[in-house]
């Protein structure tokens, strides 16, 4: 029984705080996204004592802007990366077993103009199947034009041939941070967003972590055995807060998706095409009823955490698009955008472009107690944190554990079922519950937004703002950012009565919000 979070049902935030004060850690994490809740679990579950410190949201940096792919990685393969693909493979299998309610089984098409191309991509696919071994999702196969046709509405038929048929996972990134964050609760960690990390100093007995709250500007200092630098692009300013020296070890690179109306590609089926005009993959991906499309490979000189998309990017994506789509969308169709950036282990040295980078993770270790994660892909969250704390294990001397996160549900994982709110799986049954005894109307029935959502998101689901409400509990932000404007000061009032804020707060949150909604737009 986990003495700190007994029952594992304390989301609230004072509750959690005052868990996590005066206590000794051995773990203390740095950054909420994939890799620092995933290092959290696992550490959690092996029945280690876990302290998980985000400065913003969970999830508000890369990890709630990726492509929405629990993949292998057909890109990685044609680099000739088999390991990456494989562990990548096995590493889809697990999650998709673990977040059934998250994780989709999704066809792909990759339509073909050229014989050449179909021998290429249908050999290729079928050696991405065997790498997958008994965890494919699914065997890979040629289709003849015109069923292509009929499967895929709106691409370009002239000089269609077919198209390669093959399965891969797809899935709500910020949902499944948020859910992680839940387990590690339920799993006897603490795990606090608005935190920033300022200082770490070194002592006898490990570090002395020194973190703000964002909400009321007290200082704390948490002691820990080991500190876990999971600060994504941040990882070099996350280790210079215990060493002024360090160096800057990360390449970053910028990816971002445009979101538009599925009426521009109305598949059930996504669309992978093969070879965009600067040799990458371009994804057409269904999503929560638009289409997400994306993404660019842009080597960026400064980070943080609200990235923008270049205009160049959005073009690009644009014009790549109208190659395939009969309908294509223009700038005035684009509903959002959004930015994220690749944290990638660069090596040293070298003038390698971004896109060929391996995206494969590396832990490095300080000597000194902190240990830090670079690059991975939200696909292999679970093997990175599995590497870290063997890795830790091992270097500290301490006695090894086995990890159990194989085979572990992740919070809400249920039967997939159909509808607007499928994402909140077991969770689904209590929160319609809740709503249907509110006898209350809809905030937005078309995203889902119900004032007992947004009552289960800040009592449930650790929501402190506005945008985690409307960008990574709800996706509406992702998904339509002139709808997720429309509704926030409504969303805010409720927010605001809930938390006990007044009205300098909700104004604030609203203008905010407001202005992040405008920048999501081309
Ligand atoms: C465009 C794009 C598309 C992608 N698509 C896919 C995909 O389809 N499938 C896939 O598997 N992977 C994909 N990836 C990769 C995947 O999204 C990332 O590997 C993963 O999200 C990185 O997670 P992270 O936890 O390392 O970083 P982040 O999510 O950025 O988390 C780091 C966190 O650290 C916090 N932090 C930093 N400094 C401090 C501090 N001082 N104190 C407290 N907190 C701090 C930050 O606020 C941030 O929340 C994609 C990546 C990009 C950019």
């Amino acid at each position: 029984m986990n003495k700190i979070n007994p029952n594992g049902s304390a989301t609230d935030r004072k509750e959690l705080l005052q868990a996590a004060v005066g206590e000794r850690w051995d773990f203390i994490i740095v950054g909420g996204g994939a890799s620092g809740l995933g290092t959290a679990l696992e550490a959690a579950t092996r029945g280690y004592r876990v302290l998980l410190l985000e400065r913003f949201d969970f999830a508000k940096g890369t990890s709630s802007r990726s492509t929405k792919l629990v993949h292998g990685g057909v890109r990685y393969l044609a680099q000739g990366n088999i390991k990456l693909v494989r562990e990548a493979s096995i590493e889809r299998g697990y999650l998709h077993r673990n977040a059934r309610h998250l994780v989709k089984n999704q066809v792909f098409l990759v339509p073909m103009y050229n014989w050449w191309d179909r021998m290429k991509y249908t050999h290729g696919l079928k050696l991405y199947d065997w790498i997958a071994g008994r965890l494919s999702l699914g065997a890979s196969t040629f289709i003849g034009r015109k069923r292509t046709a009929g499967l895929m509405p709106g691409v370009k038929t002239t000089g269609l041939k077919g198209a390669v048929w093959y399965h891969d996972g797809q899935f709500d990134d910020a949902r499944l941070a948020i859910n992680l964050a839940q387990t590690v609760l339920e799993q006897g960690g603490i795990t606090l967003n608005y935190f920033n990390v300022t200082g770490i100093t070194k002592n006898e007995a490990g570090s002395a972590v020194f973190a703000v709250d964002a909400e009321t500007g007290t200082g704390y200092s948490f002691q820990g055995r080991v500190v876990i630098n999971a600060g994504g692009v941040f990882v070099d300013e996350v280790r210079r807060l215990a060493d002024a020296t360090h160096p800057v070890t990360i390449t970053v690179s910028q990816g971002i998706h445009l979101v538009v109306d599925r009426s521009f590609y109305s598949s059930a089926q996504a669309m992978m095409i093969p070879e965009t005009s600067d040799g990458r993959v371009l994804f057409a991906v269904p999503w929560h009823g638009k289409v997400v499309l994306g993404t660019t490979d842009t080597a960026l000189k400064e980070h943080r955490i609200e990235p923008s998309a270049l205009d160049s990017e959005i073009s690009f994506i644009l014009d790549n698009a109208k190659l395939y789509l009969d309908k294509a969308p223009t700038r005035a169709d684009v509903l959002s955008v959004f930015a994220g950036l690749r944290p990638l282990a660069a090596p040293s040295g070298t003038k390698e472009k971004t896109k060929e980078i391996s995206r494969s993770h590396k832990i490095i270790s300080d000597g000194r107690g902190m240990f830090t994660m670079l690059g991975g892909k939200w696909t292999t969250y679970r093997r990175m944190a599995e590497d870290m704390v063997d890795r830790v294990e091992k270097e500290a001397g301490w006695t090894i554990t086995k990890s159990v996160t194989r085979d572990l549900p992740i919070h809400g994982d249920a039967v997939p079922e159909d509808g607007l709110l499928y994402f909140y799986g077991a969770d689904l049954g209590p929160l319609m519950n809740r709503i249907r005894d509110s006898g209350k109307s809809w905030i937005s029935e078309p995203y889902g937004i119900h004032e007992e959502t947004i009552r289960w998101a800040v009592e449930k689901e650790l929501a402190r703002t506005l945008e985690d409400v409307l960008a990574r509990r709800n996706r509406i932000l992702f998904l339509d950012a002139r709808a997720a404007k429309a509704i926030a000061p409504e969303v805010a009032a409720v927010m605001a009565s809930l938390l006990g804020h007044d009205a300098g707060w909700e104004g604030a949150q609203v203008s905010g919000f407001e202005t992040l909604c405008d920048s999501w737009l081309p």
